[in-house]
């Protein structure tokens, strides 16, 4: 790849995340596994190293990050957590949640993470690698997913080189991504109210139906996200010879994201499979029907950015 800087790939062990760790402490990028997807980390508590992020996925500026915290102690220095907020953590947290709450004027975290808003998004990930990296660090980690701002989640380390190598300074290899699709994002609201502003692997009910918020507050907002570079059809019932197909159950495909149904795995192979598609020398992409429930939700989402063209 050529780019400014010699990405260098680090192993999933001792020496991988103590170099990962010195990378972040002097303001660098380190692409990081999570259980969702790989996250582009950076310190989140100076500017100049979170203005990496923006240029090196090419992200505009009014998209903010979701803060990666180690403990409650942090999250708590960080933001005003309701008691709505206090057991939505409790009872999710570490996992796939993000939660939008107000960003404490004293957080020390740079103005950019949160693009000017009065919240932070906060969430404590899952994975024994970037739960050992923010253990080691003394600051919390702003990291969005690792891939050029628009295109297909990473969900291996192969995907993060094919997309930013050469653009940031390490990844750390930590092989596939169990869940595979970004975490659910809550907005909790004064007076507790919550909405969910992006749909993920862990569901809520927040005791009405999903209401869009007034602009855009979560990128998973913007219509065209998630793009393989050409088109896609959902719900395919046919499909022609020269269609990459992506297959679901009893309909299988060039790619099939769960030949058995199951649809944690389905969001597991999600973006493989739209990654495989978008490499194809086919000139599109069909897509099975996915049941609308359970995770299938968020692949659904997604499925639907991906197939809106960009502007
Ligand atoms: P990404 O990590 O690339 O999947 O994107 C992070 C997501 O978190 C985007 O959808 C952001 O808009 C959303 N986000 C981050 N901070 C906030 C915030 N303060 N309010 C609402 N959404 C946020
Ligand atoms: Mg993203």
């Amino acid at each position: 790849m050529v780019g400014k800087y010699a990405t260098e790939t680090l192993l999933a062990d001792k020496g991988g995340i103590d170099r990962a760790a010195a990378i972040l402490r002097d303001g660098g990028l380190v692409a990081v596994p999570t259980e969702t997807v790989y996250g582009l980390a950076a310190r989140a508590d100076d500017d100049r190293a979170v203005a990496r992020i923006y240029e090196a996925k090419g992200r505009p500026s009014f998209n903010p990050l979701i803060v990666h915290v180690r403990d409650m102690k942090q999250a708590r220095r960080l933001a005003q957590l309701t008691p709505e907020a206090e057991a939505l953590a409790a009872a999710h947290w570490p996992g796939s949640l993000t939660l939008v709450v107000p960003r404490k004027a004293d957080s020390g975290l740079a103005d950019a993470v949160t693009a000017g808003l009065p919240t932070v998004a906060l969430r404590m990930p899952d994975h024994p690698l970037m739960r050992a990296l923010l253990a080691e660090v003394d600051f919390p980690v702003a990291a969005p997913s690792a891939n050029r701002s628009g295109f297909i989640s990473p969900t291996s380390a192969n995907h993060v080189l094919a997309s930013l190598g050469g653009r940031i300074d390490a990844v750390l290899d930590g092989g596939e991504c169990r869940s595979g699709v970004e975490s659910t994002i809550v907005a909790v609201r004064e007076f507790g109210q919550l909405e969910i502003l992006r749909p993920g692997p862990v569901t809520i009910a927040t005791g009405q139906a999903p209401v869009p918020g007034d602009g855009i507050e979560a990128p998973g907002q913007l219509a065209s996200h998630y793009a393989p570079g050409k088109p896609v059809r959902l719900n395919a019932a046919e499909v022609a010879p020269d269609d990459f197909t992506i297959g679901f159950g009893a309909m299988p495909g060039d790619c099939t994201l769960s030949a058995s149904g199951d649809l944690e795995e389905a969001a597991a192979r999600l973006y493989a499979c739209l990654h495989l598609g978008a490499a194809s020398e086919k000139p599109r992409i069909a897509v099975a029907p996915i049941p609308e429930e359970g995770i299938g939700v968020a692949i659904n989402d997604r499925l639907r950015r991906a197939a809106t063209p960009p502007d």
